[in-house]
């Protein structure tokens, strides 16, 4: 084990990386924006097709073929970018969503490949793999990307790689249990799940039925299972509030909040939920008992799409127009969660849970005065929109 949680290079030296110059004095940085009032968006997908010979790798067939050619063309990328340099593209077009939004940052998340529950990579199955150096690399580059890092629990280097990413800097780990063949209640990983509870590091864990990506054990969709990494201590944010997907999935909304009176670090992001498919459950979010543990995410690039939000009254068709316009895709999910209530403090919530090292935490507020983080080129608070 480490002697110490701190990322090994420190905000002095990242300074001097970017900039080629000694970074300003300390006092300069402490009259900085107070961390807690960053805006976060904290369930970003990083993408990525290994072009440029990061280890990574994107397969799509079917139907998760054509649904990345129709995200390709909803947000504006040029259509061959697929079979192109397609993190560069990417990671070039989100900075540019993130600086153009109210959001001060966004954690940025990589996506571990399917393995055995003894450990066994399976390269055969799943349709993605961005390994936690692009995600961590990205936030050393762009105090606007925090890391979200991806280790399956199984793995024999497992607690090395944990290691080495919270000396990196990482602020939370991701997983789809049933994309990812994660049991979060295997006894095995009880030492890993410690682990990430000494660093504080959050779990951000996928719950709920998924269509984009493949499923490889249904069962592993319940909110349930992360009993486990609770009792350890660990934080553990459910993605999507353990709502379905498609019709057919099972509904795990109540057994989620009923788990939250039991366990005060469980909270749940609101992430895909301006959806035509998970947007039921996004009002019940508001009530006094859930809303306080409610982190907001977006889950990008996964479209936002308000129009069954409209169809359902939860928005007025003023509302729905205006938000629905707006070009920026995570300017967007927020705009049509704040006309729907959710107030400003959902999407800094974030700021308490996440592991914010301190160089990473003095660093972000470095770039902040130098007009990195705020005000952006775009929104100040966004849009009103009632
Ligand atoms: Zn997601």
């Amino acid at each position: 084990m480490r002697s110490t949680d701190s990322p090994a290079v420190g905000a002095a030296a990242l300074w001097r990386r970017v900039h080629g110059t000694p970074r300003h004095s300390e006092a300069a940085t402490t009259r900085l924006r107070d961390m807690r009032s960053l805006r976060i968006d904290m369930h970003v997908h990083m993408v990525g097709n290994g072009f440029a010979g990061s280890g990574g790798w994107l397969r799509l067939n079917g139907w998760h073929h054509w649904l990345a050619r129709f995200m390709v063309r909803q947000l504006g990328f040029p259509p061959d970018v697929i079979h192109g340099d397609l993190e560069r593209v990417y990671a070039r077009h989100l900075l540019e969503f993130v600086r153009a939004s109210s959001f001060d940052a966004i954690v940025l998340l990589a996506h571990e490949r399917v393995h055995d529950p003894d450990g066994k990579p399976r390269e055969d199955l799943g349709s993605m793999y961005v390994p936690n150096d692009v995600v961590l690399d990205l936030a050393d580059a762009h105090p606007e990307f925090l890391a979200g890092v991806s280790i399956h629990p199984a793995r024999a280097d497992a607690l090395d790689e944990l290691d080495r990413c919270l000396d990196r800097g990482a602020v939370l780990m991701k997983c789809l249990p049933n994309c990812q063949n994660i049991d979060p209640s295997d006894r095995r990983y009880r030492r890993f799940w410690e682990r990430m509870a000494e660093a504080g590091l959050p779990l951000l864990a996928h719950t709920g039925g998924e269509h984009t990506v493949p499923i490889v054990n249904a069962r592993l969709a319940d909110p349930k299972l992360l009993r486990l990494p609770l009792e350890c201590g660990v934080t553990v944010i459910a993605a999507h509030c353990a709502t379905k997907s498609g019709p057919l999935d099972p509904d795990y909304f109540d057994d989620w909040a009923a788990m939250l009176a039991e366990f005060p670090k469980l909270y749940g992001d609101i992430s895909a939920m301006v959806s035509l498919n998970r947007c039921a459950h996004l009002r019940d979010c508001l009530r006094p008992e859930i809303e306080p543990r409610i982190v907001h995410g977006s889950d990008f690039p996964v479209p936002v799409l308000g129009h069954r939000m409209w169809l359902d009254g939860l928005v007025s068709w003023s509302s729905f127009r205006q938000a629905q316009r707006i070009p920026n895709p995570l300017e967007r999910d927020w705009q049509f969660k704040k006309a729907l209530g959710f107030s400003g403090e959902v999407r800094t919530r974030a700021t308490g849970l996440l592991r914010l090292a301190d160089g990473k935490r003095r660093y972000s507020e470095a770039g902040a005065a130098h007009g990195y983080v705020v005000p952006r080129l775009g929104y100040a608070e966004g849009p009103h929109i009632r």
